[in-house]
């Protein structure tokens, strides 16, 4: 019998895809695994019949779950309720159908936003449900909470290797660069080359305080890889970069503006909300495993962002 992973990986084509299949085009593809990474033109995942035809049609063995309506501070403020229902109905067709097929493991995408507003620092994995999440994400975050309680009921049910990762703010090439609906990174990005262009002042939404554990999507997906040989337990993990890499909205700002060469006016627009002041996670149960992974530096990622998106103008999503 062959002992080939055939490994399924919805949301295959947006930002998170991109960094796994970057990572294993990287390390080169090995001989006993398939990777199948669809989008919603593939099947929509919303739908039940359609999530049940990609699956008899690709047989998966291990699935990466990433498909998820997702958005920024601006975008989750105005469609917490759309956010809620569209991503809990696509995570429980998902899983219901992975359990259907009998497939060995799921690892699901949940994000560092989930975790209580009101809180100590730094966050951990055991503290996902412990009390409400900060109010402008509430539909984002209770749809990814449900995953963790899903993962937990199919584990002690039916005995299935369901399981998430949570992971920081994530940016990299194929990112959202709509300023509206995408996260702070790629808005940045794309109102610096925007202002260089045009000559007009770059602005910085919000008061450019609050602090974010950003990682680059490569690393992401070399960490995914991790997560879907080796990693057995159920229980969430955090992927996040090292809480010393934390750095204010200011400072990101700073290092586009480097990465850009933008020489003009900065001006910050205090009108816009802030959202979380910060969510500073501790990687230290990650850690425990990889003790010597390295994460890229920041200043490079944003670089070799930016660069992307330069060189990318006819595919860049915005
Ligand atoms: P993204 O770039 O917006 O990609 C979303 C993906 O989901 C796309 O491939 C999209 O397909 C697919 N999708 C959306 N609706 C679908 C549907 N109804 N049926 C099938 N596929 C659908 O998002 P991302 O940033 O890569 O996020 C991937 C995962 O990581 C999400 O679960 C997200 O919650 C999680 N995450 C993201 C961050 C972050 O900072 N970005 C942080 C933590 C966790 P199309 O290309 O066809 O639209
Ligand atoms: P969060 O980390 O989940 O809150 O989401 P974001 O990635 O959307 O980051 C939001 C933070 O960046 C807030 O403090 C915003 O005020 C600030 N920010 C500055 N410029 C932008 C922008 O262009 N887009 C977004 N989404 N946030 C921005």
């Amino acid at each position: 019998m062959s002992s080939k992973k055939v490994i399924l990986v919805t949301g295959g084509s947006g930002l998170v895809g991109h960094g796994i299949k970057a990572a294993m085009e990287r390390e080169g593809q090995r001989s006993d695994e398939e990777w199948h990474f669809v989008s919603s033109k593939d099947a929509d995942l919303k739908n039940r019949a359609s999530t049940e035809a990609l699956f008899a049609k690709i047989k998966p063995t291990h699935v990466i779950h990433l498909a998820a309506l997702v958005g920024g501070l601006f975008r989750n403020l105005k469609y917490n309720l759309d956010i809620f229902r569209i991503n809990s109905r696509i995570n429980d067709n998902v899983l219901s159908t992975a359990h259907k097929h009998n497939v060995e493991k799921v690892v699901s995408c949940l994000s560092t936003c989930i975790f209580p507003d009101k809180t100590t620092y730094p966050i951990d994995e055991t503290m996902v449900h412990d009390g409400p999440p900060h109010d402008s994400s509430f539909g984002y975050s209770y749809s990814k909470r449900m995953i963790d309680v899903q993962n937990k009921g199919y584990h002690i049910q039916h005995g299935c290797t369901f399981t998430s990762v949570i992971a920081s703010n994530v940016f990299g090439p194929y990112d959202n660069f709509n300023c509206e609906n995408g996260h702070v990174l790629p808005g940045l990005i794309r109102r610096a080359f925007d202002s260089k262009a045009d000559g007009t002042p770059f602005v910085i939404w919000g008061t450019g305080s609050p602090r974010r554990q950003f990682i680059y999507s490569l690393d992401l997906g070399r960490l995914f890889l991790w997560i879907m040989r080796e990693y057995k337990e159920v229980e969430p993990i955090i992927l996040a970069a090292d809480e010393e890499s934390e750095i204010s909205i200011k400072e990101a700002a700073d290092l586009v503006i480097e990465a850009v060469g933008f020489k003009g006016e900065v001006i910050q627009d205090t009108s816009k909300p802030d959202g979380p002041l910060k969510k500073t996670t501790s990687n230290a149960k990650l850690r425990k495993y990889l003790p010597h992974f390295v994460f890229t530096p920041i200043k490079e990622a944003i670089k070799d962002t930016c660069d992307w998106y330069g060189a990318n103008p006819d595919i860049v999503r915005k």
